[in-house]
């Protein structure tokens, strides 16, 4: 009887260090894993990298599960109340999510595009389609009803 391999289930991790989006078998997920361009330690969950324009487009060109992006500024106390809570969003939501934030004093384009007005403000990408949006400092909860429609 012959029976067809089960593909190797794996989660996407995106390198906070140098963008590379990581494949890594999810059986194997807390034997250290590192990144597979620079060697950065991916064993942290939650980790949440900071893009520029350029790399976000790269990012929604290639990502292979949905996009979760922060626009931010170092000066916005709500963005700092927030930062905790999206790295905990990117834990729980690891392998169905990426999170990345953008620094809107650096970077304003794709901020510009998507009109947004105030910061913090959260931008969800599927597929690399803009889906849905919201703004603030809001509790875990809050994102977890709002990924749940959009998230397989
Ligand atoms: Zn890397």
């Amino acid at each position: 009887m012959e029976t067809n391999p089960q593909p190797v289930a794996t989660t996407v991790v995106r390198c906070p260090q140098c963008g590379r989006i990581n494949r890594i078998p999810s059986a194997r997920r807390d034997d250290g894993p590192k990144c597979g361009q620079c060697r950065s330690s991916l064993a942290a969950r939650g980790q949440v990298g900071v893009v520029d324009d350029a790399g976000l487009t790269t990012l929604l060109e290639r990502s292979p599960v949905a996009v979760l992006v922060d626009f931010y500024a170092d000066w916005c106390g709500p963005c700092r109340m927030l930062a905790p809570v999206l790295q905990q969003i990117a834990a729980e939501f690891e392998g169905r999510l990426l999170v990345v934030k953008v620094d809107t004093d650096r970077d304003q384009g794709y901020a510009s595009q998507l009109g947004v007005q105030g910061i913090p403000a959260v931008h969800l990408f599927v597929g690399g389609r803009h889906v849905a949006a919201e703004s603030g400092a809001r509790p875990a909860a809050f994102w977890r009803e709002f990924l749940a429609p959009h998230l397989s």
